[in-house]
């Protein structure tokens, strides 16, 4: 059976099932192509330069923060620093770019979790977004820690852990296999332990409001669909036609795993692209 999908790539969807498996859809325009059936067969995708901002739809020779327009990156208030930077969130200050955007988006419950990736990693994300967050960064297991009412207190609390655990994956090492497994509770009871006069002190700067203590939280584990690890990592790209054939080995993360290399997808947002493959 031929597969033939095309339209632009709007984003790629990571779930899981309660086995903790996860598999992935692409959101090709309006249609939506199940992936996990592409793995270990060959496939065609194809780009035909035409671009458009996933946020305003006007057609761009090149876009910007995976996937935006230049004034798109200038404007949105998805698109400021405090997105990858919580602990600068100036709403507060009134000069949030789009307040509303920011309320519906910022001002809301956030949860501080560790994970393992590449390694032992800390992170935030909104409530919403449990578990995609931790499939779209290829993390093997996760654990809430705390929840806090609204984003710039978990840019807070992160920077308190940064002291203490890395908050960036090495994808490289990520896309070489799983990370040994790691006994989250315990590790979270340590950094409790260690930072207790901090997050203290943290916690009456917002009136001993800010922290919620998650002690019957439970680590997730996540298992993706990978026939086979390269065992060195090099980029995949298309040719000069905008055509790459290749064989689909997995995807982890927003990763794509080919015999020749990998690649990830994000990079190619708001891209139109075409998919084929003969299942
Ligand atoms: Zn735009």
């Amino acid at each position: 059976m031929l597969i033939q999908r095309a339209g632009q790539f709007k984003k790629m969807l990571g779930q899981m099932d309660d086995q903790g498996q996860v598999s992935y859809s692409l959101v090709l325009g309006e249609d939506r192509l199940e992936l996990n059936a592409l793995i270990g067969k060959s496939i065609s995708l194809h780009l035909n330069g035409v671009i458009h901002c996933l946020a305003c739809n006007r057609s761009v020779k090149k876009s910007y923060q995976q996937g935006y327009c230049f004034p798109c990156t200038q404007t949105l208030a998805q698109c400021d620093i405090c997105i990858l930077r919580p602990e600068l969130c100036h709403y507060r200050k009134g000069t949030c770019r789009e307040p509303s955007w920011g309320e519906s988006h910022c001002l809301k419950s956030h949860f501080i979790y560790l994970a393992n990736s590449s390694g032992i990693k800390v992170g935030i994300t909104r409530g919403t977004n449990i578990p995609t967050r931790w499939i779209d960064q290829g993390a093997s297991q996760a654990l809430p820690i705390l929840e806090v009412k609204e984003r710039y207190m978990s840019g807070l609390v992160e920077v308190l852990f940064k002291s203490e655990v890395a908050d960036k994956t090495n994808w490289r090492k990520m896309l070489q296999g799983n990370p040994e497994s790691v006994d989250l509770l315990a590790l979270r009871d340590q950094l409790f332990a260690k930072l207790q006069p901090e997050l203290h002190k943290l916690d009456a700067q917002f009136n001993g409001q800010a922290l919620t203590y998650l002690p019957e939280a439970k680590v997730l584990e996540f298992h993706y669909p990978v026939v086979e690890y390269p065992t060195s990592i090099k980029k995949a790209d298309f040719d000069e036609q905008g055509v790459l054939n290749a064989t689909l080995l997995g995807i982890k993360g927003q990763y794509w795993l080919f015999d020749r290399g990998v690649m990830n997808m994000r990079n190619l947002l708001g891209q139109h692209l075409s998919v084929e493959a003969v299942l």
